[in-house]
């Protein structure tokens, strides 16, 4: 198993030299957005720009979008192992951060989300990024579409179960939702071998070794761990040669 490392100093020195806002003497920021954003989900307002460059142009993301949407460099990265043909099946497409990336990259995108909401704040933000004729937004559940679905690469961002997975000491396939991800994996296998999945920091590497061995004779696999402002944000794996386009 090769594992490489990704370091993110553009990005990062350019989030630094950003103004921090200002805040009022209750605690709430300054600004249009005042009363959006809470508590919980004011650290990540913080990284919005990390999160979507273009922020600042229209995009919309709901409590669940803030904490859930891969930060932008990371989705780039993922894109970029596409390889640049072909089609690709964002298969929790949640906000749309993975699926624009892959629309900028790649020839065309399937996007799958479960909530509706979520669908419509992806289609509105594919189109902030100019992006929405390239993408296919569809409303579903990604394991009963699976057998009906046909792409060159499935990439997969399941739900870690909110922020609360990083208490955890090893993240095991189990804790992946809507099912465990040996499920979703098989689910994935069935439409192609080249698959990318983005999983959390903490993950039981072993267990991501064995779902290789799912595939007969068993699929190849490269990790990379993603780092954002020096934090660790977490793993991406690749299975099957010819999904990770780029050498690592
Ligand atoms: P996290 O726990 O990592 O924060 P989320 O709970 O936000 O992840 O889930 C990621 C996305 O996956 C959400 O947009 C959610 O609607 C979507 N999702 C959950 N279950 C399914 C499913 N069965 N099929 C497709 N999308 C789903």
């Amino acid at each position: 198993m090769k594992k490489t490392r990704q370091n993110s100093t553009a990005a990062e020195a350019a989030f630094l030299k950003r103004k921090r806002p200002v805040k009022k003497k209750n605690g709430k920021k300054e600004g249009k957005e005042e009363g959006i954003i809470t508590p919980l989900i004011e650290k990540y307002w913080f990284q919005r720009y990390s999160l979507f460059s273009k922020y600042d142009e229209g995009i919309k993301m709901d409590e669940e979008g803030w904490y859930s949407v891969t930060p932008e460099e990371i989705a780039i990265r993922h894109a970029e192992k596409c390889g640049g043909d072909g089609l690709v099946i964002d298969c929790f497409s949640g906000v749309g951060g993975n699926a624009i990336q892959f629309a900028r990259l790649c020839t065309f995108v399937v996007a799958i989300d479960i909530d509706p909401q979520k669908v419509n704040m992806a289609f509105n933000n594919a189109k902030v990024y100019g992006v929405e004729d390239y993408i296919d937004f569809i409303v579903g559940d990604f394991l009963m579409l699976a057998p009906s679905l046909k792409g060159d690469v499935v990439f997969l961002s399941p739900p870690w179960g909110g922020p609360s997975y990083k208490r955890i000491e090893s993240f095991t396939m189990d804790l992946l939702k809507p099912k465990d991800g040996y499920s979703i994996f098989q689910a994935a296998q069935r439409i192609t071998p080249k698959i990318i999945m983005f999983l959390p920091r903490n993950v039981n590497l072993n267990q991501v070794e064995e779902l290789s061995w799912l595939s007969s004779p068993p699929l190849s696999i490269e990790l990379e761990l993603n780092y954002l402002e020096g934090n660790f944000k977490g793993i991406t794996v690749c299975f099957g040669s010819s999904a990770c386009s780029s050498v690592l």
